[in-house]
């Protein structure tokens, strides 16, 4: 039933008119300065959806001017911190205005269910900007009571110009994480856009200068990585970056951004996250939860609960219920009403979590669903569930970023420790139990980022999200985020004559 939809469906078409392509420089939308573009495509169907104008270096370096004279000669860095609050509350009240439109496009670029970008996401971006925009006004520094006669001072000041390079799975989230607290905090932005994903973040940049935001302080620069992306990275005039994507490609950009000016980095990077089953768990909602930690988003995610760990006393019926919900999963056009799952982001993605399906069963993995794709075009995949995997098999070691389960065996917790922590990635973790020690003990133990006890895929604008190991440096969102975008300033002066 899963695989059905997509063959027959004529593609609803999208209720959106796609107004900007170009580059957003200096608060205008202009072309690249080599003319060209680039086409973003329907995942539903691999068909153009537009042409957008192809940043490369040289746009970079207007980009970058352009955030450079918006810092440094103001007045974003300069104004009321109320103001700038006040610019990010009205942008959060346009998202509003125009979300329908804004999720349609969303959902057109990226193939995720209009469900969910007009239900989770875009509510999300608007309240991501209003948290930011709360702490605007509330970031302030401390004195310290020094030795000797001196008034010390810390001061917390903007970076400065922040680069920002986000991937095609969350393009609104991933812009809400980044631009929130590096705008609240009084720094100029260039934003390299995913090449898959180019439209909403144009859109929404356009509503933030509706909302009073000085040109210049935003930059959005489509394009693709080794052209755009590296020459961000290696640009001297960038004080700070921050980048979202594969561990590939973070090493690169701390390479170049080590060998350019040093600029500090945060990096949100890849993940191979477990999702734990105690023998104590209510089986039905253990099975739920964990299909959403896995299949939630196409199985695009960074911190998809993509092992999942079964206590073996539930694990046979944990395996028959998984498999008939993943049976279950709605397959279809994400415009569609009630379906679950649409098309990957794009024949590349495709074509690399077939060829893992099929190292699955080639190593002895139990297929027990799915298995291939759906339906005959676009990029649809039946959600497709491993059985009796083994710790040394690639879909239990590599992050496949799609809509893939890989159940495994364990028969006690300190054993799953072991097991779930021998990873070079630390992202997050799930924990289904109901007995407080083993949720105490497991969420202690885990070493990732994120442990979820009997949730998942929580994100609080306030919750700080980022990896341990090579899943990451630094933090996101929550008051974490603002020290990626300030300086510590001490200021010393001598008390005289003092009284005291
Ligand atoms: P990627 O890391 O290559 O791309 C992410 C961003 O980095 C894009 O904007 C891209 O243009 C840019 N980029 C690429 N090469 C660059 C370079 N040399 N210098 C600067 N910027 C560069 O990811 P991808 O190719 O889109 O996907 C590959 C794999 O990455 C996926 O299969 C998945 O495993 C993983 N991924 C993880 C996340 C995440 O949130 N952690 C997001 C997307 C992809």
């Amino acid at each position: 039933a899963a695989a059905a939809a997509p063959a027959t469906d004529e593609p609803i078409q999208p209720p959106v008119e796609i107004k900007y392509t170009q580059l957003l420089i200096n608060g205008n939308f202009v072309d690249a300065a080599s003319g060209k573009t680039f086409p973003t495509l329907d995942p539903r169907t691999g068909e153009v959806i537009a042409r957008v104008a192809e940043g490369d270096s040289e746009d970079i370096n207007r980009a970058v001017a352009a955030a450079r004279r918006a810092f440094d000669e103001g007045p974003w860095p300069r104004m009321t911190a109320y103001e700038r609050c006040r610019v990010l509350l009205r942008f959060a009240d346009l998202i509003e205005r125009d979300a329908e439109e804004i999720a349609a496009l969303e959902t057109w670029d990226n193939g995720k269910t209009l469900a969910q970008s007009a239900g989770a996401e875009v509510p999300m971006l608007a309240r991501c900007m209003r948290y930011y925009a709360g702490w605007a006004d509330k970031i302030h520094g401390l004195v310290v009571p020094a030795d000797g006669p001196h008034h010390v001072q810390v001061l917390h000041e903007p970076v400065g110009v922040a680069g920002q390079i986000i991937p095609w799975n969350f393009p609104l989230l991933m812009f809400a994480w980044k631009v929130g607290p590096a705008l609240a905090c009084g720094n100029a932005v260039v934003l390299k856009t995913a090449e898959q994903t180019p439209l909403s973040a144009l859109y929404v940049a356009s509503l933030l200068h509706e909302a009073g935001l000085p040109d210049g302080v935003l930059n959005v620069v489509s394009g693709f990585g080794p052209t755009a992306g590296a020459a961000l990275c290696s640009h001297m005039g960038v004080d700070k970056l921050a980048f979202t994507g594969s561990t590939g490609t973070g090493q690169i950009v701390l390479e170049l951004a080590a060998r350019s000016n040093l600029k500090p980095v945060t990096l949100e990077l890849g993940g191979k996250s477990p999702f734990i089953v105690m023998d104590d768990a209510d089986v039905d909602q253990a099975v739920e939860l964990a299909h959403h930690a896995v299949f939630f988003n196409q199985g695009q995610c960074c911190c998809a609960g993509s092992r999942t760990f079964v206590h073996e006393r539930v694990y046979d019926e944990f395996v028959e219920k998984s498999k008939a919900r993943a049976q279950k999963r709605v397959v279809g056009d994400p415009f569609r009403y009630g379906v679950e799952q649409g098309p990957q982001i794009d024949e590349e993605q495709f074509k690399k979590i077939l060829r893992y399906v099929r190292s699955g069963v080639d190593s002895g993995a139990t297929l027990v669903a799915g298995g291939d794709r759906a339906g005959n075009r676009g990029f649809y995949i039946q959600p497709t569930v491993f059985a009796d995997a083994k710790d040394e098999m690639k879909i239990a070691k590599e992050e496949i970023f799609g809509p893939v389960q890989t159940i495994l065996k364990f028969s006690g917790v300190e054993e799953v420790i072991l097991r779930a922590n021998a990873t070079q990635y630390g992202l997050a973790a799930g924990v289904f139990t109901k007995g407080l020690d083993a949720a105490n003990t497991l969420s202690r133990a885990l070493r990732a980022g994120t442990v979820w006890v009997n949730c998942y895929d929580v994100f609080d604008a306030g919750i700080p999200f980022g990896g341990y190991k090579m899943s990451g440096v630094g933090r996101e969102k929550g008051i974490y985020a603002l020290r990626n975008y300030l300086q510590t300033k001490a200021v010393v002066t001598p008390i005289r004559d003092a009284a005291w």
